[in-house]
């Protein structure tokens, strides 16, 4: 379970999240909407501790951190164990083949021996649709391709969870589907997954959790079927972008 309470984060004066709680079940996938500089990206990089509030809690799978004082190294690493991020611009290592950028991080963490490593990234890159591809260094895949890599990577180091954060809004439309099945896919194996998208057929279709963010605060948390029905005015006006 993934759980926040109270979470506060400020950048100087300005508040960006005000004060949100919220609790994720294992399993399932939720969708994280909202207008543009809502705080969506702010709330993800918190779970990672990519950003650190000021206030509240936040606890994965029995780890919890209280913030308020500066976190100590330990409770970082500790609570990144449990999350993996995916990032709008793939964020690969230019100079290192696919298989070197999924493989990179367990071995660099501890976890396993290079030989063990190799085996899993391939494991994974073929996992993604990408078994052509395992020897390419990122300038030569596309976005769609490098995308996977980046999701494979985030899948190496056996996260509870994965978030993503705009996964496909950088790719054009027919690359952006090569990346939706990737994750429908994690979704149908009832992997943890925290999804940042304007993709809303993914969030009708695939989300088990739609949580709305408005100004820095959530309002509204639960079914798809009750926010895509919602008579909310603010809802409404998000969601008639999208018809
Ligand atoms: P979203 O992802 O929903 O578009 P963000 O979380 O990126 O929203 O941003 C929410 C607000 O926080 C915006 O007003 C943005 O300008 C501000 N913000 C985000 N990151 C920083 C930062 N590092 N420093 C100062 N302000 C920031
Ligand atoms: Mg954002």
């Amino acid at each position: 379970m993934l759980r926040v309470d109270s979470l506060t984060k400020s950048f100087g004066s300005q508040t960006i999240l005000h004060d949100i709680s919220l609790s994720l079940e294992d399993g399932e996938t939720t969708v994280i909407l909202g207008p543009s500089g809502s705080g969506k990206s702010t709330l993800l990089r918190c779970l990672n501790l990519l950003e650190t509030p000021e206030s509240g809690s936040l606890t994965i799978e029995g780890d919890t951190v209280e913030f308020g004082g500066k976190l100590s190294d330990d409770q970082v690493r500790t609570m990144r164990q449990h999350s993996a991020m995916v990032f709008q611009q793939f964020n690969l290592f230019p100079n290192y083949t696919a298989l070197k950028n999924v493989a990179l991080a367990p071995v660099l963490n501890g976890k396993m021996g290079k030989a063990q490593a190799d085996q899993l990234a391939r494991d994974l890159l073929v996992k993604v649709g990408l078994e052509h591809r395992i020897d390419s260094y990122p300038e030569h895949l596309s976005g769609g391709q490098q995308q996977r890599v980046a999701i494979a990577r985030a899948l190496a180091v056996s996260p509870d969870y994965l978030l993503f954060d705009e996964p496909t809004s950088a790719l054009d439309p027919e690359l952006e589907a090569e990346v939706i099945k990737v994750l429908v896919d994690l979704a149908r194996e009832r992997r943890s997954l925290v999804v940042v998208t304007h993709n809303m057929a993914f969030a009708q279709k695939v989300a088990d959790r739609i949580i709305f963010l408005d100004g820095g605060q959530v309002t509204y948390n639960g079914a798809p079927s009750g926010f895509f029905s919602s008579d909310d005015e603010r809802i409404r006006k998000f969601l008639n972008v999208y018809e």
